[in-house]
């Protein structure tokens, strides 16, 4: 029995919304579970019940919700201002956001531009290195190097260096044409070699070679094999071609380290980031580049060579006060060392689940996981059984939020989750899979 405000609530949810990457079809036809607070690890519904978060607010959460830390830092920055623009402007958070930043980044990383999506911040990367080299005079290098599988957000130059034929098919009369290589999880020989002709070819047409390192994640937690960044990045250095690598999923403590750059020893020449940076509190991405980068837009005001690219709420005090109190915690509890710990842990509670006749492979890096369900060996299931909704919904009566890229179970849980709550993460994960597929 639901209660009359929960009904009331749900009736205007389909009267008045509209869900992203919903087919709201079926959106109409089901009840709608409504959120409405939440505490620590949980999410917390209109009827009172408590959920796991199993996959961080969609990639987002750090310490959990509502850590008083952080909702203490927003309420000091509230009784100062919440916005002020930054457009001709300074602004004290956004100041010392950048900074930290900085000294966060891989060594090279200068200049911090702040947008409020990944895919605006990654819009604002390519801007950025198309313009690097238009205001070089090499102007013959406009357009891109992208994975296939990639995804990079949904507006639309994010879309056209994307990889993902689902979400892109339709759009592709908008899109700009790109060169692409095959994905490093189907074969980092390939992938390098094709590459390598692409650039040798046509080096003088690309800006960059954009890339999700380490894993492509909205393609269904994809892995890289160890070396393959590297190895982009010495490419792109032999034919002189920027890298840009989206760490809008990786970055801030994802992948075991704070970017997943690090593990490869990689400094990109645009690093972007989103996602985690405020805790999951507040929409806030960052855009950071290099010295010889930002070196390029400097000119007389007349040769018009600024950077003509700006969000309204570009730099927003409130959003990078969380960023900041995130970051603060992160350093005094070492939160990444922890996502090292956590992600050996998870490793061993889902092997089992290896076992299972329709678990195709499991997928990690950090706390990173996809388990990819297939029929029977590598054949897909029909999209039709929707076999990865029917999961979540089975994991949803066991107290488990989560939400699948088709029929890759992802597991994204806060970085900080306790091991306790790992363990029942792992557990209706596996009761669930087994409760769809025996
Ligand atoms: N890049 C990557 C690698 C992503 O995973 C995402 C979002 N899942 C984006 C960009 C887009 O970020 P946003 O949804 O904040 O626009």
């Amino acid at each position: 029995m639901t209660s009359e405000r929960t009904h009331a609530l749900a009736g205007a949810d389909q009267a008045f919304l509209w869900h992203p990457f919903t087919q709201m079809n079926d959106w109409l036809s089901d009840d709608p579970l409504i959120i409405e607070a939440a505490d620590g690890f949980d999410l917390i519904d209109t009827e009172g019940r408590r959920y796991l978060d199993g996959v961080s607010s969609l990639w987002v959460s750090v310490h959990g919700h509502r850590v008083p830390e952080i909702d203490a830092a927003i309420r000091e920055q509230l009784d100062r201002v919440a916005h002020s623009t930054l457009l001709g402007l300074g602004g004290v958070p956004s100041i010392e956001l950048a900074e930290r930043l900085v000294a966060l980044a891989p060594a090279g990383i200068q200049k911090v531009f702040f947008s409020e999506a990944g895919a605006a911040a990654v819009e604002v990367a390519l801007k950025m290195a198309f313009g690097y080299w238009q205001h070089r005079g090499v102007t013959t290098k406009r357009t891109f190097l992208a994975l296939e599988d990639a995804y990079h957000g949904d507006t639309l130059g994010a879309v056209s260096v994307g990889g993902m034929e689902l979400f892109h098919a339709a759009y592709r009369p908008l899109l700009f044409d790109v060169f692409r290589v095959p994905s490093p999880y189907v074969s980092d020989e390939a992938s390098l070699q094709r590459a390598e002709e692409i650039l040798r070819d046509n080096a003088d047409e690309i800006c960059a070679f954009v890339i999700e390192p380490l894993v492509q994640g909205a393609a269904g937690m994809l892995t890289a094999p160890a070396g393959y960044l590297r190895r982009v990045r010495e490419l792109c250095d032999r034919y002189d071609v920027l890298l840009i690598c989206d760490e809008v999923a990786t970055g801030i403590g994802r992948t075991g380290t704070f970017f997943a750059c690090e593990q490869e020893d990689v400094s990109p020449d645009i690093l972007v980031c989103g996602k985690g940076l405020s805790g999951g509190y507040l929409p806030i991405a960052a855009t950071m580049t290099t010295q010889a980068v930002f070196d390029a837009f400097l000119a007389p005001y007349e040769d018009f060579h600024t950077f003509f690219h700006g969000h309204t709420y570009t730099g927003n005090a409130l959003a990078c006060a969380a960023a900041l109190a995130n970051l603060d915690l992160m350093e005094q509890r070492d939160t990444v060392a922890g996502v090292r710990e956590r992600e050996a842990v998870l490793a061993k509670l889902l092997e089992p689940l290896r076992d299972h006749r329709c678990v195709f492979e499991i997928r990690q890096r950090g706390l990173m996981v996809g388990i990819d369900l297939r029929a029977h060996g590598d054949v897909f299931f029909d999209p039709s059984e929707r076999i990865g909704h029917r999961m979540i919904l089975e994991a949803r009566k066991r107290g488990v939020i989560m939400r699948p890229l088709s029929d890759v179970v992802v597991l994204m849980p806060p970085l900080a989750i306790p091991i306790d709550r790992l363990e029942q993460l792992a557990a209706v994960t596996t009761e669930s899979i087994e409760a769809v597929l025996g």
